[in-house]
């Protein structure tokens, strides 16, 4: 008997390194494997993205599980005979069914928790991706350019379409600046949906690259002095009503109180937040002056090199601005989960709402020009300039590392610094060359 190809199934989830890992199984048992999932280890999340495990605080010890979550399955079925790839997203469980401390998926879930408890906030959310097409056409001249968008219109609308089949409500899709970059929006969604989709999105632009003959890349920095692929966050506050509650035309900035606050709390925290919003080695050849990402931890308006950037609305007299207002947290990128990314900012912004933190200062103009003083007295404080400099000023703030609670923060630390060690005598080339195929 001729043998039959078997039809596999994924459960994944999004881990420290940024990766998507997970195990797969017969499609034959999903049923059984929703309930229950696959067996999972703790030292799983101490892959790092290059692959490999310098340290890990767990040893082979423990078991867990890895189940899937209400998500909507991910299938990518391009109707020509080629296999159909089909995941689901997970947390990572502890036998006893409880969450693992180090899942970031269920990090996010206590911090939109508590932000909903103590301030009845929720957050709408959607992250902003840019990526690298390589194989992609190259022409100079073509930045924004129409003809980038015609050289792999196929590849395109194929990935269009997926994120729409996949539940991602596709916004917008361009050729950016750099050569052979693309940006995608999609729809914002309550906060846990948005973070899933930017899991997703990723994915599935690598599966549809690929079929093309593409590879495309979220690697913060591709080459050296080339614009580099930004995650931005974009948010907004609602109460529990759903109801938009971050816009307030009698405020500077049109930003409300809750808004002011939750914006403070970001900033307060900058410094920590980098480690675990763009935590890898590049992140930092990306955070650089007149690069259109982010340089200084400051409040901007319409401002894309602030660090948060109050974004337009449509100004028209029959659009109500405030379910549009929203806020882009630009010091951010594909190394990281988007998972932990929001947490985070959940967390700090929900610090600044705690402690009833005045809304920072808008900057007008590029704050270097402000000076050492005036920055100071503005509470606008220095982006960490290399993932060294990042993960100490994490491993100082503990109430950074009070919302990971103990055995997350170690074994973040020991991730992200043994994979500073293992590029440490690399150069930027390499380094460049590693993250690309990373990420
Ligand atoms: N490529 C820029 C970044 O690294 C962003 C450009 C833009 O969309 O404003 O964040
Ligand atoms: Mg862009």
């Amino acid at each position: 008997m001729a043998i039959e190809r078997e039809k596999l199934v994924y459960i994944c989830y999004s881990d420290i390194a940024g990766q998507v890992r997970g195990k797969g199984f017969p499609a034959r048992d999903l049923e059984k494997r929703r309930r229950f999932g696959v067996g999972w280890t703790p030292t799983n999340i101490m892959i790092n993205c290059l692959g490999r495990i310098p340290k890990t605080p767990f040893g082979p010890l423990g078991d867990l599980h890895l189940v899937p979550v209400d998500s909507q399955d991910v299938v990518l079925d391009f109707g020509d005979g080629t296999p159909v790839e089909h995941w689901l997203l997970g947390e990572v469980r502890t036998l006893d069914g409880v969450d693992w401390e180090c899942c970031l998926r269920s990090l996010l879930r206590r911090a939109l928790t508590e932000l909903e408890n103590e301030m009845g906030l929720r957050i709408l959310a959607s992250f902003e991706h840019e990526f690298y097409l390589e194989g992609a056409e190259e022409r100079s001249g073509d930045a924004y350019a129409l003809s980038s968008l015609r050289s792999n219109a196929v590849f395109s609308e194929e990935f269009i379409g997926a994120l729409r089949a996949n539940g991602l409500e596709p916004e917008t899709y361009l050729p950016e600046y750099g050569t052979k970059q693309y940006e995608v929006t999609v729809d914002p969604a309550p906060a846990l949906e948005a973070a899933d989709r930017a899991v997703k999105l990723r994915e599935i632009c690598r599966a549809v690259a690929r079929r093309h003959g593409f590879r495309a890349s979220f690697s913060p920095l591709v080459t050296r002095g080339v614009a580099g692929n930004g995650v931005h966050v974009h948010y907004s506050l609602l109460d529990k009503e759903d109801r938009p509650v971050t816009w307030d035309p009698q405020q500077p900035g049109e930003l409300s109180e809750a808004g002011g606050s939750f914006a403070a709390g970001i900033l307060r925290h900058i410094r920590a937040l980098c480690a675990l919003t763009a935590p890898s080695v590049i992140s930092y050849d990306r955070l650089k002056p007149n690069s259109w990402s982010a340089f200084w931890g400051n409040l901007g308006l319409r401002d894309r090199e602030a660090l948060l950037r109050i974004c337009p609305y449509p100004q028209a007299a029959d659009v109500d601005p405030a379910p549009c207002y929203n806020l882009e947290y630009r010091a951010s990128d594909a190394a990281a989960s988007p998972y932990l990314q929001l947490a985070a900012l959940v967390f700090a912004g929900l610090q600044g709402l705690r402690e009833k933190l005045p809304a920072p200062p808008i900057t007008e103009g590029d704050p270097e020009a402000l000076g050492p003083e005036k920055r100071q007295e503005m509470g606008i404080l220095d982006l960490p300039r290399s993932l060294g400099e990042a993960l100490d000023a994490l491993e100082s703030d503990q109430t950074v590392l009070s919302w990971l609670g103990p055995t997350l923060s170690q074994a973040y630390l020991l991730h992200k610094r043994g994979e500073l060690e293992m590029l440490a005598d690399k150069d930027e080339a390499e380094i460049c060359r590693v993250y690309t195929e990373a990420y």
